[in-house]
Formats: structure tokens, sequence, C-alpha cells
């Protein structure tokens, strides 16, 4: 096989994928799960980085140990009959961040996972309607089956209604709750029951079963099941792959990550519908093709807190060629060189070293301090990927320097911080450029800059929390009347001087729209140009 063909193949056999859901959903616990079928080059405990921590040092680790969360985590490893799967974190929680939106420009698939008791929650959703904006394909696993939770026809209802998606059940479950035996698989026919191993930490017990032995074995749940099956068919919610791969239904497999019911199956889905890594169209809408030269995209740089090791690492996922280490690219965006010597595969506390990685694959790079999201670097042929768009944020905050004697290392820190979007930085003339405003979708960016403003700039910064929870795209003339509304204002984005309307919540902004019915309000990612 040529150099060619065979980064074919290996992209062939990637699969590159998130999982998207709200706090408590089950994603710590569903990541283990799959890495525990699979042969996870990093050990699975390392997934939570809760426990057994190394000892580490820097404040940053500090802050990410006292509240037990993992900020480093980027993108796990395995491999599972024979193919290679990346799975990309999506931070939540405390951590969650712009980052946790942008990650999703890695991936070419996500798996919606949500509790059976609350169906699609506000994160969920959050994530959601990013991926409906990329256009990728969803997955939805429908956890916690056993445990009290609505009903299965119920929930597909509510999944449609909510993301427009057709949702099409791969698995059908036999019982729920307690009594959660088993699935249908309305794809290869089979009847499977599931069976807890003590401790759970281990592969579920499957038995295949006849529809006689189903009959005669789990009685009342099995006869349910069937015809609820049946009716799945005659309504016409069979999948449909291109109607999948063109996100307009999502396959729905239901489960319990804790005992491992219908993780093993989930993989499977993956292998057989989950799209491998194909063509990136670059900014003119031109397609990259998988075996051209080197190309890659950065869609998140971290920074290391640690004073002493000042380094960022930039994670780059791998749209074509093959990478090696130690090759010299082209970052796109400044047409200067940047050296790889110091390519990582990074998860949690863990770095191994990575010499080489196929499209689909997640590189983590030292030394990236150029580097920012969604830039592109490359081998040969140039290229460049569209930017990641900038997200709605929900949390505001002026920011101020305690000491104003530091007033220029604010501004330069500021400047820096936004061109490295931590945090997205808005201005107005009636606010001033000592007082910008702070716009960001989790707390924690907050954290980040306040943190990096004082220990790298030596410019310590008082936050005062705006009310304002929601932003839109205006246009000049809407921002004129819209400067005269109480609970609103008008800000400009430094990173793109688009014009933004804030307001304190949807009512307020929803009576304002009543009342200047011509207002220009548009939603900020649809109006990302992407
Ligand atoms: P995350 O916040 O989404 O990462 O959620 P976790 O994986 O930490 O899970 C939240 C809680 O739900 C934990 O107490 C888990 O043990 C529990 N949990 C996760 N999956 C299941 C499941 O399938 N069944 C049951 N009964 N509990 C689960």
């Amino acid at each position: 096989m040529g150099a060619e063909g065979e980064i074919l193949a290996e992209a062939r056999r990637r699969r590159t994928f998130a999982v998207i859901s709200h706090p408590d959903a089950g994603k710590s616990t569903m990541t283990e799960a799959l890495a525990l079928h699979a042969s996870a080059i990093t050990q699975a405990g390392a997934v939570h980085g809760k426990a057994g921590r190394r000892g580490v040092t820097s404040d940053w680790m500090e802050m990410e140990r006292a509240r037990g969360i993992s900020i480093t985590s980027a993108a796990l490893r395995f491999e599972y009959r024979g193919h290679v799967f990346n799975l990309v974190d999506t931070p939540g929680h405390a951590d969650f961040s712009e980052d946790t939106y942008r990650v999703l420009a890695a991936v070419d698939c996500a798996v919606m996972l949500l509790d059976a008791a609350k169906g699609m929650e506000p994160q969920t959703m959050k994530l959601f309607e990013v991926c409906r904006h990329r256009r990728i394909p969803v997955i939805t696993f429908v956890n916690k089956w056993d445990r009290p939770g609505r009903e299965g026809l119920e929930l597909l209802d509510e999944i449609e209604e909510r993301t427009g998606l057709r949702p099409t059940p791969v698995t059908w479950p036999i019982g729920s709750a307690d009594a959660f035996q088993g699935v249908v698989d309305r794809l290869d026919g089979r009847i499977v029951r599931y069976a807890r191993t003590p401790g759970g930490a281990t592969r579920a017990l499957e038995t295949e079963l006849t529809p006689e032995q189903a009959a005669r074995e789990l009685g009342a749940d099995w006869t349910r099941a069937s015809e609820e099956a049946d009716l799945l068919t005659a309504i016409g919610a069979d999948h449909d792959q291109k109607r999948f791969e063109a996100h307009e239904t999502t396959p729905v497999l239901f489960g319990a990550a804790l005992s491992n019911f219908g993780v093993a199956r989930l993989l499977d889905v993956l292998v057989a519908l989950a799209p491998a890594p194909a063509p990136r169209p670059d900014v003119q809408g031109a397609l990259r093709p998988l075996d051209a030269p080197f190309s890659g995209l950065v869609f998140k740089v971290q920074a290391n807190m640690d004073r002493a090791h000042r380094d960022r690492i930039a994670f780059v996922r791998v749209c074509s060629g093959r990478f090696e280490r130690g090759m010299v690219l082209t970052h796109a965006a400044t047409g200067r060189p940047f050296a790889t010597k110091y390519a990582q595969s990074v998860f949690g506390q863990e770095r191994t070293t990575l010499d080489e990685a196929h499209p689909g694959d997640v590189v983590g790079l030292v030394n990236a301090s150029a580097l920012r999201p969604g830039d592109t670097l490359y081998e040969g042929t140039a290229v460049e990927f569209p930017p990641i768009p900038s997200f709605a944020p929900e949390l505001f905050a002026v920011a101020r320097v305690r000491d104003t004697g530091k007033a220029k290392q604010f501004r330069r820190g500021i400047d820096q911080l936004d061109a490295e979007g931590v945090v997205q930085v808005l201005r107005s003339d009636l606010r001033g450029d000592q007082a910008p405003v702070l716009a960001a979708v989790g707390a924690m960016q907050f954290e980040v800059v306040q943190h990096r403003l004082a220990a790298e700039f030596g410019a310590e910064t008082v936050l005062d929390r705006l009310e304002y929870t929601l932003a839109l795209r205006t246009d000049p003339q809407s921002a004129e009347t819209l400067r005269r509304q109480r609970g609103a204002e008008v800000l400009v984005r430094s990173r793109d001087e688009a014009l933004l309307a804030v307001f304190t919540d949807q009512w307020r902004m929803r009576s304002i729209q009543r009342e200047h019915p011509g207002l220009t309000l548009d939603p900020i990612i649809a109006g990302a140009g992407q």
C-alpha cells in the first residue's frame, strides 16, 4: 500500500466523537465504561482524574484539586474491534467554558447522553445546538434505564420535539428500572438479555434469546417491548444512514452505563454508523483531501498555570495527512514555522509522547504560545480552515484593575487573553477603556482571567458581575433604540467588532421587542457565518 493509501485506511478506521450531556447524566461513568470495553491507551481510572493524583504543585492544579475536577483532560484514545476511537472531552460542571463548545469543531459525531428520568436538560440542549449548527450526526444514549424514569415512547417524543431529529431506536428496552432485563436490537434482530456482574466494573453478561425463550423467560416485559418495537417499525422509525449523516435522524440506544448495559452495543454502533473522518472544507469551501499533506485544526489551547512551566498546550485535530513528531509545520495565521518536537498525547495528568497520528486523531503540542483556537497548521500545500465561531455568552462582568498604576499591564493582559479566546471582551464608550465587560459561557473563564492577569501581567483585578444573561447580535440602527432601554445594553465585541445587545433575561428582551417590533436581534451562533 502506498503512503496515501495507508493514510486513507487509517482514516477509515478512526471514529472521533464527543459525549454531550448535562452534568450528572453519567458522562464520566460512560467514558470509563467505554474505555473498559476497549483497550484504553490510558488507564480508565485516569478519566475521572478525581483520585490517585500524582504530586502536583501549581496553583492551577490546586484549583483543580480543590474542586475535584479535571481541567487538563482533552482526548482519550482507545482501540476497539480494529478501530481507533478518539473521545474528545467536553468539560462540564464547574469547568464549563467556551472550550466546551469549541471542542465540537474537532469531532465527526456526538453521543447525546440522556438521564432516563430527566430527558433533554439545559446543557445537553446547548451542546446539541452546536452540533446542529455544525451538522454533526448525533447518536442518542438513554442512560440510567435501570432506575425509575420516563416511558420510552414519551422520551422519543421529547427528543424529536426538542431537537427536530427523528429518533430511530437501534435498541428497545425490555422492562425498566429494577426489571430492566435486556433489549431488542432493531438493527440486527437479536434479543439480548443482560445480567448484572458483581462489582459492575467489568463487561455486562449478555445472553442471546430466541423469541420463544424471550416469551417464556421475560414474560409481560417482553410482550410489551415487542409490541412497542412493532409499533416503531409501523411508524417508520427505522435507521436510515443517509438521513442520520444529514443530521435529520438520531439512532437511539437504551442502557445503563453503571452496569455496562448497552455500552458494547454503543461501540458497535459507532463502528457501524458513525462517520469516519472526511475531507474538511477550507475557508474557500474547497475540500482538503484526507491523503493530502498534513493539516490540522487547533481547537483548544490550554495555558499551564504553573509559574515554573508557563507553557501552552495546543490541541490539534488532524484533518489530513500523517503527523510525525518532529515535522516542521506552517502556522497559517502568521506564515511562521512551527516545530513539533514535543508532540504529546495528553489525557488527564498523563502525558505520553506521540510519534505519529492520522486524520481524526488529536495531538497536543507544547510550547504553543503562538497558537489560538481555530488556527490551522499545515505542511506542503497551504490551507486554512474556517475559524471556530464565538458562542453566545451568558455571564457578564466588568473588570477593573485594583491598582491604577498597573493600568497598562491590565490592558495588555486583557488584549492577550481576548486574542487567546480565554474570554470575550466587550466594550462601550459609556464604560470606557479601563472597564471592559468580560463575557463568558462558564464562570471558570472569569477565574482563569483573574488568575492569569495577576500571575502573568502583575495586574490584580476586581470583577463586578452584571445582571445580564442573554446576548444577541444587533445592528447600528437597532442599537440606537436598545441603548435607551432599561435591562439592556449595547456593546462591541473586540474580537470581531460585532455589535451585541445584552439583556437581563429573555422576558425583558421579548418585552422590548414587542414595543419595538422592527429590531434586529439575531442568535449569535447562527450569525457566525459558518
Ligand atoms: P457526569 O456528571 O455526567 O460525569 O455523571 P457521573 O458519571 O459522575 O454520574 C453521576 C451519577 O450517576 C453517579 O452517582 C453515577 O454512579 C450515577 N450513574 C451513572 N450512570 C448510571 C446508570 O446507568 N445507572 C445508575 N443507576 N446510576 C448511574
